[in-house]
């Protein structure tokens, strides 16, 4: 039988022997992805190839997923994609998304010893191609899966833009249940993969008492803790780490110890049931965010404010622009665009009141963004835009602490996270 791209075959090279998966190749060489998750490349000529069996991704789920059990609690999994819902396509040989929802509980059946799930694919995409849109679809299907009754909501999404939408998810959702975002660094296939541990993690805070949006990913290097972090406290710090994530200007909310999935929480949080259920979808997407650099001409403010309702203006140290952007900033407020500042360097809080361009920038109509991210402010000005167009109300919610964005006392914004 003819030997083809997906088969699992023994590779014979040099005296050596190879048992995996064929790989497709970009480079000529016979590529083999071995059962530990690499991928080797043997010279084709010294290579002699033996079928073991056929396309190892056409095989069904090797188990069976239990009866629900009525003693445990019923959380509801929400897939968006990325990573933690990805494998590899062994045409392709790139990691796609593809997986549902279901197939994340058959390749980790410690999940089924938790909960009772009801999984449901939402979107099938990595995260760069969320739009602010498919949030309004999310939250509306979070607020069915709690008024059909789920004691926890876990939803897997991609983590690059992982922040924008758990952050969309807090300003949407008042919730009674913990609501809780996962995505993993590293794909199945890897023997560094940290989905497992995230979604167990995900699924120990799903049943827990913190009836809150939060952000469950890997602690440290090592597999022994996940930190909670608030929804719109966070951010990715790290492009491969699988301790990527860190809370910003706060301490995490708690963490999960791995494997015995004990909770510590370091912050206060909102109970179960604390909350009555409530859901607000309304926004304004035609937000955007202008980064000030040395140098930046100030007519990017006239597009932004010509073209947007909103502007979140990301200023240096403590909030600031160049002195030349003032008169432009005084025309993008007096057209009723609202601009906040926030800072370029994340960590910190905004303070314009205290150098002449800082005064100059709030004379000109911006508001200081406080300690808020410069994205979460981007997501929380489309949330505000959509609660009212009224420039002054806009600018009372701005300064209104939603969803934990806003830490009111900077002895927490004192924490600089760079301990890679
Ligand atoms: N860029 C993709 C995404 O954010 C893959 C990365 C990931 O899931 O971590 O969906």
């Amino acid at each position: 039988m003819a030997i083809v791209e997906g088969d699992i075959v023994l590779a014979r090279c040099g005296g050596t022997t190879y048992e995996g998966v064929l790989m497709p190749s970009t480079t000529g060489k016979t590529v083999v992805k071995l059962k530990n998750g690499y991928n080797i490349g043997l010279e084709p000529g010294n290579v002699t190839l033996e079928l073991i069996d056929k396309k190892s991704e056409l095989k069904g789920p090797q188990i069976e997923l239990p009866a629900p059990n009525p003693k445990l609690p019923n959380i509801s999994i929400l897939s968006t994609g990325g990573t933690i819902a990805s494998k590899v396509d062994y045409r392709t040989g790139a990691v796609t998304s593809q997986f549902t929802a279901e197939d994340i509980l058959l390749a980790i059946p410690e999940l089924t010893e938790i909960a009772n799930y009801n999984a449901r694919v939402c979107y099938s995409i990595l995260s760069e191609n969320m739009r602010p849109e498919y949030w309004v679809k999310l939250a509306e299907e979070v607020n069915n899966e709690i008024k059909a009754g789920a004691d926890g909501i876990i939803i897997t999404h991609g983590t690059d833009t992982m922040m924008y939408t758990a952050a969309a998810i807090a300003f949407m959702i008042k919730t009674p249940v913990p609501i809780v975002f996962v995505g993993s660094q590293r794909s199945a296939d890897r023997p560094s993969s940290d989905n497992a541990m995230n979604a167990i993690c995900a699924a120990k805070v799903a049943v827990s008492d913190i009836a809150e949006v939060t952000v469950v990913m890997h602690g440290s290097t090592s597999d022994d803790f996940c930190h909670i972090h608030r929804g719109a406290k966070i951010r990715k710090m790290h492009t491969s780490r699988r301790d990527a994530f860190q809370s910003i200007n706060s301490r995490p909310l708690g963490r999960v110890e791995y494997p015995s999935g004990e909770i510590n929480t370091y912050l206060d949080y909102k109970r179960r049931g604390e909350q009555e259920l409530s859901i607000n979808t309304n926004i304004e997407p035609r937000c955007t965010l202008v980064k000030y650099t040395t140098g930046a001409s100030p007519e990017m403010l006239l597009f932004a404010s010509a073209n947007y309702k909103g502007i979140v203006l990301e200023g240096t140290g403590l909030g600031h622009v160049s002195t030349e952007w003032v008169p432009y900033i005084e025309r993008t407020t007096q057209a009723g665009v609202p601009v906040i500042v926030t800072s370029q360097c994340i960590n910190g809080r905004v303070c314009d009141r205290v150098y002449d361009t800082g005064r100059d920038i709030l004379k000109a109509g911006a508001l200081e963004g406080e300690d808020m991210l410069p994205e979460v402010a981007l997501v929380k000005l489309m949330w505000a835009l959509g609660q009212t167009s009224d420039f002054d109300e806009v600018k009372k919610l701005m300064l209104t602490d939603i969803a934990g964005e806003m830490t009111r006392s900077s002895r927490t914004s004192g924490v600089i996270h760079n301990n890679f």
